[in-house]
């Protein structure tokens, strides 16, 4: 929002110039242009303090490959904190396939935040002491293993950014998506905390593509029965595709009752 300081992300990576790019379209853009959000890259690299600015040497007890060192990591950390941003609610994120993995929850959370300084690893990972005494935040993208942070800190700030009020053009449009609740009005009077579930379908021009008809019941201006048909076919999308998120027994009766109903479209 103008007249508010932009929420910041420091991100410490040994590939700053993996960051030319990411960051030059649509709403990231969008959102450094207005001055919503600030990124700064940090090389690694300039937190050395040897000739060779080393910043991994090989695991104690063993195996294969490479771990980066906790010196420069917490000399790149302190550098960046030290510095007067004005701004509290400072997370370090370090981020690793060993994490809490990264919800929409999560996100809402860090949106609070106004300021998060970004780790990404590299090789075999980093040392603990830095996961254990710098980062607040071990957090995961997901169940598989990246050969950098650099790829998922570029998913966390993007998921974040859409987040930050004023960078969607309609703030009402990430209510009704993937893994919010639906809005109260979709049960009126019904009381109880919806469950979370996928975006409903979604449809446009034109109405008839090479024979495939949009559901006409969207055609109808009925905004009332299109907003139940919503909700009941996001019911079926997470029932078939992510039964994980939605238990049936867990269904409040309204959406029960929805799922039962006969639509038209
Ligand atoms: N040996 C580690 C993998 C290291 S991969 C393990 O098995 O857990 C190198 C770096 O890539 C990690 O330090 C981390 O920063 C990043 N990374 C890999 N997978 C990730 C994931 N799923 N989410 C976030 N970061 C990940």
């Amino acid at each position: 929002m103008p007249g508010t300081t932009p929420l910041r992300f420091d991100i410490i990576t040994i590939f700053p110039e993996f960051f030319q790019g990411p960051f030059e379209f649509g709403m990231v853009r969008q959102a450094l242009k207005k001055n919503l959000i600030s990124i700064a890259i940090h090389n690694l690299r300039d937190h050395t303090s040897d000739r060779h600015r080393t910043v991994d040497d090989r695991p104690f007890g063993g195996g294969e490959g490479m771990v980066l060192k906790p010196e420069p990591l917490f000399r790149a950390v302190n550098s960046i904190a030290s510095q007067d941003f004005s701004l509290p609610a400072c997370r370090t994120i370090l981020l690793s396939a060993q994490g809490r993995r990264l919800t929409q929850d999560t996100v809402r959370e860090l949106t609070d935040c106004r300021h998060l300084i970004l780790i990404c690893g590299r090789y075999e990972g980093v040392d603990e002491r830095v996961t254990d005494h710098l980062a607040t935040d071990e957090v995961s993208i997901g169940d598989f293993v990246l050969s950098g942070g650099e790829l998922a800190a570029c998913v966390l700030i993007d998921c974040i950014v859409r987040m930050v009020p004023g960078v969607l053009h309609n703030c009402r449009s990430n209510l009704n998506e993937s893994f919010s609740r639906p809005s109260a009005a979709t049960h009126p009077g019904d009381g109880i905390q919806e469950p979370a579930t996928l975006d409903h379908p979604q449809y446009t021009r034109p109405e008839n593509f090479q024979g495939l008809d949009v559901p006409p019941l969207l055609l109808s201006g009925d905004h009332q029965k299109i907003k139940l048909w919503r909700r009941r076919k996001a019911l079926e999308k997470t029932l078939r595709n992510r039964p994980d998120l939605l238990e049936y027994g867990c269904l409040s009766e309204a959406d029960k009752r929805l799922l039962k109903t006969e639509f038209e479209g």
